[in-house]
């Protein structure tokens, strides 16, 4: 049986792992969230912090309602759809029965593969090894963008010329050196001010 026959066009998905957090990142830090990490990424981004999903054949083929029921059991209003890279699945079946409870649905994608699902906002992360599809940059209600270096303000640019007009932009410092190349994002953000900073506030709170 092949993987996508395990998966059930979307009624089953690898799941790496779910929790209940506070939403660390971009527009929607520091709200209360139920994360959905599904595995499967073929991106590759050199300074990846969830190298562990790449492989979705790590992970058990999760059906979406077991999924859901975990999620509704807590008190999250929120849910965050991540991995990994989540567009890898059909995910209309998901944001369907989780619409269905009256959830929101926040969707964290790099935009490499075919859109899916409905959501209620969707944060485009793109990437320079595998860049987004065009279709993509229609659905970004925030384009966040990772600052590892100065050469990736001119990356950022270039996409925020393809998102709508009233996407939010965000830099965000690569962890790993955060430190080194936060002075500049701050010059860069006070320069041109359309850009906003995102840090990654759940490090710096200890939690997932
Ligand atoms: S797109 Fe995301 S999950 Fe995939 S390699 Fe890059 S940072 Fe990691």
């Amino acid at each position: 049986m092949t993987n996508a026959d395990l998966l059930a066009g979307g009624a089953r998905l690898p799941l790496v792992e779910d929790f209940y957090t506070i939403q660390g990142e971009g527009f929607h830090t520091g709200k209360p969230a139920y994360f959905i990490r599904l595995g499967g990424c073929d991106v590759g981004c050199a300074w990846c912090d969830a190298k562990n999903t790449w492989n979705p054949r790590l992970y058990p083929p999760t059906e979406v309602s077991t999924i859901v029921g975990r999620a509704v059991a807590c008190a999250a209003q929120s849910i965050v759809i991540t991995g990994g890279e989540p567009l890898l699945y059909p995910l209309d079946l998901l944001t369907g029965e989780l619409h269905r409870h009256g959830l929101k649905i926040f969707l964290e994608t790099s935009g490499s593969h075919p859109f899916s699902g409905e959501f209620d906002w969707v944060c485009l992360s793109p990437k320079r090894k595998q860049p987004p599809l065009d279709e993509a940059f229609a659905h970004a209600d925030e384009l966040k963008v990772i600052i590892g270096d100065v050469g990736d303000f001119e990356w950022a640019e270039q996409n925020a010329e393809r998102v709508g007009s009233k996407c939010l932009l965000y830099l965000q410092p690569e962890w790993s050196v955060s430190d080194e190349i936060m002075p500049q994002i701050v010059g860069y953000a006070k320069s041109h001010p359309r850009w906003s900073i995102s840090i990654q506030s759940h490090k710096y709170m200890r939690i997932p």
